[in-house]
């Protein structure tokens, strides 16, 4: 399914009612380039998991988490170059968290968009306020 966006609030949206659809245990992939609007979209997620703390950009930490009526696991690997750089990150048992959306910014940076199990989602800027998203 393809959607353009107009505004930030119009891909919160598709966020937040794909978050309707949650029950625990997805594993989300967002794929697209900076500023194709992946953390956007998670925010409106996060609002529909009823999350609330802000929901930021986990560039530079990796990993976020997020208590709400399930729980979100954000993380970004945009600045990591391989698998090996997954090391120090306890993945197992982010995956197999219980009550918990995982949802992965830049997948493909360390090898993990080869993996069937994830939903993923394409996310690519057409104009400064439009972004086409492929679920
Ligand atoms: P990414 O996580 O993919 O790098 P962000 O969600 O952090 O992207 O940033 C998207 C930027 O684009 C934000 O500054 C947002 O305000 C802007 N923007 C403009 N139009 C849209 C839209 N239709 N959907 C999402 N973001 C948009
Ligand atoms: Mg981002």
């Amino acid at each position: 399914m393809e959607t353009l966006t107009n505004s930030p609030e119009e891909t919160k949206a598709l966020g937040k009612n794909l978050a309707g659809n949650l029950a625990g245990g997805e594993i989300i992939q967002l794929i697209g380039d900076l500023g194709s609007g992946k953390t956007t979209f998670v925010q409106g997620l996060g609002e529909g998991l009823e999350i609330k703390r802000k929901i930021l950009s986990p560039t530079f930490l990796i990993r976020r988490s997020y208590r709400g009526r399930l729980n979100l696991e954000h993380l970004d690997f945009y600045r990591l170059n391989s698998p090996l750089d997954l090391a120090g990150l306890d993945l197992d048992d982010i995956l197999g968290a219980p009550k918990t959306v995982v949802v992965m910014e830049w997948p493909e940076r360390v090898g993990l968009d080869r993996g069937e199990k994830a939903k993923k989602i394409y996310f690519e800027y057409v104009d400064e306020n439009t972004r086409k998203i492929t679920q």
